[in-house]
């Protein structure tokens, strides 16, 4: 039983969406849907899944602008971000515009997430994390069994996500990787939402905003 992992990377800033599933029950999530709708369709197809849903870390045009896009062309409910994040998504149609990507409407997730709630695609479990800093509603989902993390824009190969957007915070974000992330085990593999993976072991002892 074993969960698989298709990086997908989406947009003119190539952020990793992601496609997770269930080598048993063919359960399928993308995450961070920022773009490019039909291509990560044909992933899911590929592979022949049955797609449950779309997880979102944060608000970002890059991970939320194709959300309506494949919502229309596949319903399926909508998790995250926490509901800090809100502004962000009514923002999509100026964002959007004026980074010259395809016009995405405003949109309300399914489900807002906080804290500690639980995740499945098919029998693996992620739980959420909410680490404000990069946005104030800025969520990660981490599966203990599978020793992965999908961290957005929080954490990065021996980088950390930007803080100079309207509600952005440098304080938050490096209390909550302390706090959150790094007491996670060294080999957690990392996956961002932009670059390559990492590992939380890689990061505490390389990550030069972490010292
Ligand atoms: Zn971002
Ligand atoms: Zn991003």
């Amino acid at each position: 039983m074993a969960l698989n992992v298709q990086i997908l990377p989406v947009t003119p800033f190539q952020q990793n969406a992601a496609l997770l599933w269930d080598d048993v029950t063919k359960e399928a999530v993308l995450t961070d849907v920022g773009g490019e709708a039909e291509r990560l369709l044909e992933a899911v197809e590929t592979h022949q899944l049955n797609l449950n849903a779309i997880w979102l870390t944060h608000g970002h045009l890059d991970h939320a602008s194709g959300v309506e896009e494949l919502t229309t062309l596949h319903p399926v409910p909508v998790l995250g971000p926490h509901q800090a994040d809100n502004y962000w998504l009514q923002a999509l149609p100026d964002v959007t515009a004026s980074y010259g990507f395809p016009i995405s409407q405003p949109f309300i997730p399914t489900r807002w997430l906080k804290e500690g709630e639980v995740l499945k695609v098919g029998e693996h479990t992620f739980i959420v994390f909410h680490i404000p800093g990069h946005t104030p509603g800025h969520v990660v989902f981490y599966s203990q069994a599978n020793k992965l993390l999908i961290a957005g824009d929080v954490l990065f190969r021996e980088s950390i996500g930007r803080t100079d957007f309207p509600g952005g915070n440098h304080s938050d974000l490096i209390r909550g990787i302390q706090e959150k992330l790094l007491s996670l085990p060294d080999d957690t593999r990392v996956l961002p939402g932009h670059g390559p993976m990492t590992t939380i072991g890689h990061e505490k002892q390389h990550n030069p905003f972490l010292h």
